[in-house]
């Protein structure tokens, strides 16, 4: 058609003078509704590290990978890989360390790897067989919410030791030598190898 419709030139018309059905973005911020599931944001104080994010994630977004040598657990999120459904933040075992925000522009960047961030947590390794125990911050969290009952493991004893600094002259966190003995009772163990300290020393 050579010409326009009369219509469209009447509806080009006024768009013109209607104010924008789009956000101005980025002159003016982004207003979401209420409820609104945009970007997850981790709280640093109350992440520990357990692994359960991961799991849940449906996309793979988080991940995590352990350094037994430097024990150390890296939390890797990659918001480019985010579906914004929630999970993470609706199994979260403390409850506070991962919240949805209202943002989500902020995901909105010309390299893909500056929306990957990192988080660090001390990695608990057996001191006899290297297993992996779970991040030091988690074991205290559980501390905080089994109360007294915590004192009923001795792996948790042995941390909480540790933590009062109560330690000496038990010195914990070190390596087991030869191998287990009645003394590494004392020591950072996975289950499987307390239970050998248990059953195997102190045992008829
Ligand atoms: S504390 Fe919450 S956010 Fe942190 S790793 Fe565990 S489930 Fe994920
Ligand atoms: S919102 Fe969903 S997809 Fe995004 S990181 Fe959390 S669990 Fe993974």
């Amino acid at each position: 058609m050579r010409y326009p419709k009369m219509r469209e030139i009447r509806e080009a018309v006024i768009s013109l003078f209607s104010p924008a059905y789009t956000s101005p973005f980025p002159r003016k911020g982004h207003q979401p509704f209420e409820g609104y599931r945009g970007k997850p944001v981790v709280d640093e104080k109350n992440c520990v590290g357990c692994q359960t994010c991961a799991n849940v994630c449906p996309s793979h977004a988080i991940t995590f990978s352990d350094d037994r040598e430097k024990r150390i657990r890296t939390i890797t999120r990659d918001y480019g890989k985010c579906l914004f459904c929630g999970q993470c933040q609706e199994h979260c075992i403390t409850g506070k360390g991962v919240t949805l925000s209202d943002k989500i522009f902020d995901l909105a960047v010309t390299d893909r790897k500056e929306v990957i961030e990192y988080q660090e947590r001390d990695l608990l390794v057996c001191e006899n067989c290297s297993a992996i125990i779970t991040t030091r911050q988690h074991l205290f969290y559980l501390h905080g919410k089994l109360g007294p009952k915590a004192f009923a493991s001795i792996l948790n004893l042995n941390m909480l030791n540790e933590k009062l600094r109560l330690e000496d002259p038990l010195k914990t966190d070190v390596p087991v030598i030869d191998h287990l003995k009645r003394k590494d009772m004392f020591n950072i163990l996975c289950p499987d190898c307390l239970r050998e300290v248990q059953v195997k020393t102190l045992g008829p």
